[in-house]
């Protein structure tokens, strides 16, 4: 495995966008527009980045989600964060077409990615959601 990050090393003809609030690439796309958007750093995870940063990232993404609709019809843009390849935290933007399938059941369907999850030990839910309103509302 390369150490190359597709972000901080990314080769020229695959940045459409490089700015103080992230970078646009192409990174073997599996239909037109879908497009990679990372931070201006490399840092792994959302939990990682700071609130100015998510917030321009976000912002950015926004912007790109308007072009790729208004430039190639899609009904909407998905949203994808996964980062298991790449140390750098970056959203992927793919446009849905009205006559996609949904994307629901394969990633929340017990035959698609949720199926695929090991078996971990996880807080007690009800302790995990309580003490998450109670942070949340500070
Ligand atoms: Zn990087």
């Amino acid at each position: 495995m390369s150490d190359r990050c597709i972000f901080c090393d990314a080769r020229d003809d695959t940045i459409l966008y490089r700015g103080n609030d992230g970078t646009v690439i192409l990174d073997d796309p599996i239909r037109t527009g879908h497009l990679l958007v990372g931070g201006p750093r490399h840092i792994a995870g959302l939990h990682q980045i700071s609130e100015t940063e998510a917030g321009a990232l976000f912002s950015l993404a926004q912007r790109v989600s308007k072009q790729i609709v208004e430039q190639t019809g899609a009904s909407k843009v998905y949203v994808a964060a996964v980062g298991d390849k790449d140390p750098h935290f970056h959203i992927h933007l793919f446009p849905k077409f009205v006559v996609d399938g949904n994307l629901g059941p394969y990633i929340f369907g017990a035959s698609g990615w949720a199926g695929n999850l090991a078996a971990v030990d996880t807080p007690d839910p009800t302790s995990f959601y309580a003490l998450l309103r109670s942070r949340l509302a500070d």
